[in-house]
């Protein structure tokens, strides 16, 4: 066993707020979503600001981010009710990173306007492709000049940190059909980017539209060019990549989900949001119309709690932090958890390195570009492995 995790200075916690609802429900998509229904929807938020308001204990916090589903198809005020309880419940930093997720097809320049007033200060669009005939198959609602006007609007609202998302390894999408939305986005300038590899789930019904349109995904080793070819052009136009599927302008990383790289703390709130504080792992009532009820009652939210062991902490902080480019710092790791990862997993990992996959300095280990790829087999090695 690793020892007991050392004196550690208390960073801000992340507040994360679900948000369930979607316009229709794309083929591909896995999360925990539902359609739009606005009695419903109503409710929800109602039971959310409780929620907040009996969890809150005054904690620090730095970051709110509003995920889904679709945030943008709250109403400004909506958001503006749960970020002012978030205020109330929380000791919430004046400089507080608010991200609202959003889908191109549900934004106006007032609502735009609302979000902003309402204080939220980061948009981050799930554009996924821009390219119509790949946005059709994943059944999007939105076209890729909806996507270009919605930037631009952002940019006429006022917003000054936005960050694009786009899928890889979609049906029928070639390494230059993926080159296309690569640089479109470029184009278009955000102060940041996610890339995100589409995994197919078994009953996904995209699976059955793959099948009547014979559109098939791409052969591993071109999706392994699609990604490197796609971070080579990033760093041509000047982003640095962060983290496996992220990269930013200097200055612009998430600082929300760097939390969940770091090892630090986040509270979830929600119908199925997820929290880990004070070494405990919290998952809420999945059920949208469950969570309302169990909040009118008063009862727990709580479905699935796990007290994480000191290993299991040990274990997640190293595979999580390998995400980052910046790698893991060792000492930190060990003034932590008082364990010396190389004296531990070096032999198990000393063949990465000799591949080329894993940089290890004396200080830091991380991964390289290529290495990135193959993240999970470097991973492998951290996860229970006998203490030597
Ligand atoms: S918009 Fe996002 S959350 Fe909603 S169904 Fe589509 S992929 Fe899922």
């Amino acid at each position: 066993m690793v020892r007991r995790p050392g004196r550690v200075v208390a960073m801000p916690l992340g507040l994360y707020v679900h948000i369930p609802f979607c316009s229709a429900i794309c083929n591909y998509c896995n999360f925990n979503r539902g359609l739009f229904d606005e009695g419903l929807k109503n409710q929800y938020v109602a039971a959310l600001v409780q929620e907040i308001q009996r969890t809150g204990d005054g904690q620090a916090a730095d970051t709110i981010f509003f995920g889904g589903g679709t945030p943008s198809l709250l109403e400004p005020r909506e958001v503006q009710t749960i970020i002012e309880a978030c205020r109330q419940a929380f000791a919430v930093s004046d400089d507080v990173e608010v991200t609202l997720e959003a889908n191109p097809e549900t934004i106006t320049p007032e609502k735009l306007d609302g979000f902003r007033t309402a204080g939220v200060n980061r948009l981050s669009f799930g554009v996924q492709s821009l390219r119509d005939e790949e946005l059709q198959r994943l059944s999007r609602l939105h076209s890729a000049s909806r996507a270009r006007d919605a930037f631009g609007m952002t940019r006429a609202a006022g917003y000054d940190n936005v960050s694009l998302d786009l899928m890889m390894w979609l049906p029928g999408q070639s390494v230059s059909d993926w080159l296309a939305s690569v640089e479109g986005l470029i184009g278009l300038g955000p102060e940041h980017a996610s890339l995100y590899l589409l995994e197919i789930y078994p009953n996904a019904p995209l699976r059955d539209a793959m099948a009547r349109g014979r559109w098939a995904v791409a052969a591993e080793d071109e999706a392994a060019e699609m990604y490197l070819q796609a971070m080579a052009a990033l760093d041509a136009a000047g982003y640095e990549q962060y983290e496996i599927s992220n990269v930013a302008r200097p200055g612009r990383e998430s600082r929300h989900n760097v939390k969940y790289w770091t090892d630090q703390e986040w509270q979830g709130f929600g119908c199925g949001a997820h929290s880990t504080r004070k070494g405990v792992r919290e998952k809420n009532v999945a059920s949208t119309s469950e969570y309302i009820s169990l909040v009118a009652a008063g009862g727990p939210l709580v479905v699935e709690r796990r007290e994480l062991t000191d290993q299991a902490r040990f274990e997640e902080a190293l595979f999580m932090g390998l995400r980052l480019s910046r790698g893991l710092d060792l000492a930190a790791v060990n003034l932590r958890y008082g364990a010396d990862v190389w004296q531990r997993y070096g032999d198990d990992l000393e063949p990465f390195v000799d591949q080329g996959l894993l940089i290890y300095d004396g200080a830091r280990l991380r991964l390289t570009r290529p290495g990135m790829l193959l993240a999970n087999e470097v991973m492998a090695v951290f996860i229970s492995s006998p203490v030597r």
